[in-house]
């Protein structure tokens, strides 16, 4: 019995060691369970968390993109309508918008320029009043330019020798031409590049100042010489004495009326307005050099009468030369399509 009770104890306590290691073991797994259960929630309740965050960092971000959007529209919309009258700030525009992806720019640029395009057009009007050229034409354009012309001739004495003297320069002249002279002189003025114009055949104030018929005969003459020579038609004139002569009195009111008949043949006459007084005055080389420097201006068109039929003329054209290109002087040809200097008409 004392044996039966003492295995009974042993055996109880031995169940109660058994028990006791299996509660603990029961406990301590259910614990470590549980904290695995817990890291794996957390765990995945913080990778959750992260999602939602990023989730909602991106929605912000959209939601900011999406308002950053609107502010640059509104921008926009708000520099259109500030600028629709304005036409010169669509380079500085495009520098302000902030960089967006490269198609809604394209789109946004295109509708922009449209826009511009469209409101544009009001304020391209020119601003210059629409008589006012745009570029007139400069003041001094006939400034600083010669233009030597030749009465009387040709000469078969002198001509030649003016022509040496204008080639060896490169100096173009004005022939105004009568019956005088060689046929082949008018021919080497003219293959020089010289203008030819009518003077009259006969260069007779009795004969050409007669009757408008009388002078018209004496022109035609003349132009059919020169066109025999060259086969041109001048249409430039000078009439003997110029258009202020008075020495037609005579005839009273002829210079008024064959001024008007030359315009309606398309005849333009030319004058002059510096003498050089080789038409009689003088006939000493220094008098005719001072006669002409001392007239020429940068001030006007200087058109200068001469005659070539006078050896002291031609003596004086060279030191004339030399003076007019030390002093940046040009030579000119009258050409057809000049308007004319005219004197006042007398009669
Ligand atoms: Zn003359």
């Amino acid at each position: 019995m004392f044996y039966d009770e003492n295995e009974n104890r042993k055996s109880i306590s031995l169940v109660s060691i058994i028990v006791i290691i299996l509660a603990s073991l029961l406990v301590v797994g259910t614990i470590l369970f549980d904290v695995q259960i817990r890291w794996v929630y957390v765990d995945k309740l913080a990778k959750s968390n992260q999602e939602v965050i990023v989730a909602q960092e991106e929605n912000n971000k959209e939601n900011n993109k999406e308002n950053k959007k609107e502010e640059i529209k509104t921008q926009e919309n708000k520099k259109e309508e500030k600028n629709e009258n304005k036409s010169t700030q669509q380079t500085e525009k495009q520098e302000q918008q902030p960089t967006q992806k490269k198609e809604e720019n394209d789109t946004k640029k295109q509708e922009q320029s449209t826009t511009q395009n469209q409101t544009q057009i009001p304020v391209v009007a020119p601003t210059q009043p629409a008589t006012q050229p745009i570029n007139p034409a400069p003041a001094e354009k006939n400034y600083g330019k010669i233009f030597l012309t030749f009465d009387d001739g040709p000469s078969n004495s002198t001509t030649g020798r003016l022509l040496d003297i204008l080639k060896k320069y490169n100096v173009k002249a004005t022939f105004f031409v009568t019956g005088n002279g060689s046929d082949e002189l008018i021919k080497r003025e003219y293959n020089e590049g010289h203008s030819i114009g009518l003077h009259t055949y006969s260069h007779s104030y009795k004969t050409v100042y007669a009757s408008e018929e009388a002078f018209f005969n004496d022109l035609n003459k003349v132009d059919q010489r020169v066109y025999n020579a060259i086969g041109v038609h001048p249409k430039i004139t000078r009439f003997p004495g110029g258009a202020s002569n008075t020495v037609s009195k005579f005839n009273p009111g002829i210079m008024t009326r064959l001024a008007k008949q030359l315009k309606d043949k398309g005849y333009k006459y030319w004058d002059w307005n510096i003498s050089s007084g080789d038409a009689g005055d003088t006939k000493d080389p220094d008098k005719i050099f001072e006669n002409v420097t001392s007239q020429v201006s940068r001030d006007k068109r200087n058109i200068v009468l001469m005659h070539d039929i006078h050896e002291y003329t031609v003596n004086t054209i060279e030191r004339i030369i030399i003076w007019a290109k030390e002093n940046n002087y040009e030579f000119c040809r009258i050409e057809e399509n000049m308007d004319p200097v005219h004197h006042r008409i007398a009669n």
